[in-house]
């Protein structure tokens, strides 16, 4: 069961979906957003959507060392599979918003800064550390903790959203 902090984040989770839904935009290159490298750009979120993203297990072909290293993950998301997204449910916002039609860049910047001011209030009502930062990073640390902490599994999948 999420604590207060984490529902509430899923609740700007279910009102982006209502902004991205009513703003209807068209996705035309199904998918390559998450080759991040092909596609040119990174993807950014804060430690709760991270922790919220893990909780999802990864594809078995992708949950190794080699597919969740920094480099790896620069190149390209390890939750797509086959061209899908493997975590839609725990996606953080960031990949709820992005689609590369360009009518909607307007409303796609105005949800994105929404959503982050959104995000940073519920920061500071729960005393959480604001920590944003690149996909990469965080599947870094999470390495790192795997090292030291040896748990069972590499990302935490012991439940999913
Ligand atoms: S979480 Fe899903 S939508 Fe987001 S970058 Fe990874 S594969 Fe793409």
């Amino acid at each position: 069961m999420p604590d207060t902090f984490e529902q509430e984040v899923l609740a700007v989770y279910d009102w982006v979906d209502a902004q991205v839904a009513a703003a209807s935009p068209r996705c035309d290159i199904s998918g390559r957003c998450c080759r991040f490298k092909d596609y040119g750009h990174k993807l950014f979120l804060t430690r709760i959507e991270a922790d919220i993203l893990f909780r999802k297990e990864l594809p078995t072909e992708h949950n190794t060392p080699e597919k969740t290293a920094r480099e790896a993950v620069n190149q390209a998301c390890p939750y797509q599979h086959k061209g899908l997204c493997t975590a839609r449910e725990n996606r953080p916002t960031g990949c709820r918003i992005f689609f590369c039609d360009p009518a909607y860049d307007e409303k796609c910047c105005e949800i994105t800064e929404a959503a982050i001011l959104q995000l940073k209030k519920l920061h500071e009502k729960y005393h959480k550390p604001w920590e944003y930062n690149e996909l990469s990073h965080f599947f870094d640390q999470s390495n790192r903790e795997f090292l030291s902490n040896e748990p069972n599994e590499r990302v935490d999948s012991k439940s999913s959203l």
